[in-house]
């Protein structure tokens, strides 16, 4: 298993100063995306706070990656390319981006993502809100869980918790699991993997000084995907909708920090009873 990267408490900082960069741009998002808006003018309001803030895209070329920003709609889970394709009112989309600073030398990267509907919940359907309600609720269990949990399998266990809390008659959503939550720190994508369900055998202990993205991508439906042309879409083979939430969180010396959550993760961890500890 590669190493898994340890950050000091000076690190840590420099990491939520990414982390801070990477909230300042999905504000602007959830302001701009507004039914008629093109997804290729969200990625220059994506682009516009990277540049303002002196950081820089983890996203524009990642793997030849076009964007600031991936940008999902509806039935696409993760990956979207920003095109010409106009917002309308009542989609389910979700917006994932980063953004790295240089300190010591190195690069420091954040990565968060969050689903929304156009034009506000009342815009979208039943089965949208409510999809969107569990995913985001999961991401909450799974991050709290990184506070209390010994293992980084307990935030697969916390998401299948949350899903099934939220089980709605014969109703579940399904998660999917193909794509993970990771490490993060002097890149965006390290060890360890972090499943998004329960499985056996052994995971790595949780210790102070890691950094994970935490990131769950659930479904209205089944949880198979298929990758179009471009080589980057992810959609449901059902067509069913899809919502995504992640945050990078850090385990600190006497807690967690949520560091692409403006206020640490407080509003979010209260439910579980957790106050995030810097
Ligand atoms: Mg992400
Ligand atoms: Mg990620």
């Amino acid at each position: 298993m590669p190493r898994i990267e340890i950050k000091t408490a000076e690190q840590i900082k420099w990491m939520r100063e990414a982390g801070l960069v990477v909230a300042k741009i999905h504000a602007a998002l959830r302001e701009a995306a507004k039914p008629g808006v093109t997804l290729l003018e969200l990625d220059e309001v994506s682009a516009q706070v990277i540049a303002q803030n002196d950081a820089k895209s983890n996203f524009l070329g990642y793997g030849g990656f076009p964007a600031t920003v991936c940008i999902s709609v509806n039935d696409t889970v993760v990956h979207g390319i920003p095109d010409m394709t106009r917002l309308e009112a009542g989609d389910l989309v979700s917006f994932d981006c980063g953004a790295y600073v240089e300190r010591g030398g190195r690069q420091w990267h954040g990565d968060a993502a969050f689903t929304m509907i156009v034009g506000g919940d009342e815009a979208g359907s039943m089965e949208a809100r409510r999809l969107n309600a569990v995913t985001e609720a999961s991401m909450w269990a799974a991050l709290a869980s990184v506070a209390t949990g010994r293992r980084v399998s307990a935030i697969g266990d916390a998401v299948e918790e949350a899903v099934e809390e939220y089980r709605d008659g014969s109703w579940t959503a399904g998660i999917i699991e193909e794509y993970t939550g990771h490490g993060i720190g002097t890149a965006m994508h390290q060890a360890p993997e972090v499943l998004n369900y329960s499985a056996r055998g052994m995971s790595p202990r949780i210790k102070e000084g890691m950094v994970l993205a935490v990131e769950p991508m659930l479904t209205d439906g089944d949880i198979e995907t298929y990758v179009l042309e471009d080589e980057w879409t992810v959609k449901t083979a059902d067509g069913s909708l899809a919502s995504h939430w992640e945050h990078t969180v850090a385990k600190t010396k006497d807690g967690i920090w949520v560091l692409t959550a403006p206020d640490g993760g407080e509003a979010g961890l209260a439910p579980y009873g957790i106050k995030p500890r810097p």
